[in-house]
């Protein structure tokens, strides 16, 4: 794996490069620069799990871990890989919900 491949957070796929962002092209769906560099700093090589506040009611959602795909859970109100045990900020998540439209994937 390169080392800076990256996943679709919503659907697990490999992102592709796009200019100064990241795009799923499933879903098309690109990346926001804030997204883009959070998930580089959050996700990426070297990266280690960094711990999230207790900030949100459950979230509901299907997420998936950036740096190695493998499906979130939730867990007080964190989004956090099983594999990896790195966490969604909070941050990135709401941007992802609020800002980033995602094709359904069948
Ligand atoms: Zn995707
Ligand atoms: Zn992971």
């Amino acid at each position: 794996m390169s080392a800076e491949t990256l996943h679709c957070p919503t659907c697990g796929r490999t992102l592709e490069a796009a200019g100064q962002t990241r795009r799923c092209a499933a879903g098309g769906m690109v990346l926001s620069l804030y997204v883009n560099r959070a998930l580089e700093a959050d996700f990426g090589v070297g990266s280690a799990p960094q711990p999230q506040p207790r900030r949100w009611p459950l979230l509901g959602g299907v997420w998936f871990c950036p740096a190695d795909a493998t499906q979130m859970v939730e867990s007080d109100g964190v989004v956090v890989c099983p594999h990896c045990g790195r966490s969604l900020a909070h941050g990135t998540l709401w941007q992802l919900i609020e800002l980033h439209m995602h094709a359904p994937i069948g």
